[in-house]
């Protein structure tokens, strides 16, 4: 067996699958909706902390919700590898965590607390196995991820603030696969105006998605306003006429 295998033969070993399940279920229990991430954050460090890692919460920007930083040092001369994850989900409704044949479901389960929970598990494993020779892993967990409620802010001030690795591993839902190399990603905000007086009808939410999406583009107040009207319309449950 060569080293790297007898590595991996060694870490694989440590891996305690149910400590891991619970730390999932544990982050998917408390919600965090973009911008809200505070309490999952605690949460976080706290289980880290009974682990016996040192912690640290830069705000990055955001002080509601601190991120939650781990290094993990060899004290020798390295490169340092990062995990990096998100602990905001989307803003639905609340669903709480479940584990059932074999599946964890609920909020953010797969985005990305189930990931965030694997690098738990990962730094803790380095750590028991003392696997590392040099360098170290840096772990970092944040809010303001899932667009359009956070834009990446509070990682991009991590970053400009010199917390970060030379690599880094994202463990985001890939039906199990770890990246090991990105693309990156673009967002982008589109503002459509029209001169136009507009009459629409619409109604429930089972009617076509494409025509509340056009609805909820096409008036020039959407745009003052864009998430409250976008929620008002969208989420209407009776028939409704509407005229700007
Ligand atoms: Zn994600």
């Amino acid at each position: 067996m060569n080293d790297t295998a007898s590595l991996s033969a060694r870490l694989g070993k440590a891996v305690n699958r149910q400590r891991l399940v619970d730390t999932a279920l544990r982050l998917i229990a408390v919600p965090s909706r973009t911008g809200e991430g505070g309490a999952v954050a605690d949460c976080l460090a706290q289980l880290l902390r009974e682990d016996g890692f040192q912690i640290e919460r830069p705000a990055a920007g955001h002080p509601n919700a601190p991120a939650v930083v781990v290094r993990l040092a060899t004290g020798k001369p390295g490169r340092t590898l990062q995990f990096d994850g998100h602990l905001d989900v989307v803003h639905l409704p609340f669903v709480p965590p479940q584990l059932s044949d074999g599946s964890i479901t609920g909020s953010g389960a797969c985005d990305m607390k189930g990931g965030v929970a694997a690098a738990v598990e990962a730094l803790r494993v380095l750590r028991d196995a003392n696997a590392l020779s040099a360098g170290g892993v840096l772990f970092t967990a944040h809010d303001l991820h899932e667009a359009p409620w956070g834009f990446g802010q509070q990682l991009d001030r991590l970053i400009g603030d010199g917390v970060v690795g030379d690599g880094v591993l994202l463990p985001e839902p890939l039906t199990g696969h770890l990246p090991i190399v990105g693309r990156g990603a673009a967002r982008w905000k589109v503002t459509i105006r029209r001169r136009s007086y507009c009459r629409m009808l619409f109604a429930r939410p089972i009617w076509p998605a494409r025509l509340r999406a056009s609805v909820t583009l096409s008036p020039s107040r959407v745009t003052n306003s864009p998430r409250s009207a976008q929620a008002r319309y969208i989420w209407s449950s009776t028939p409704t006429t509407t005229t700007w």
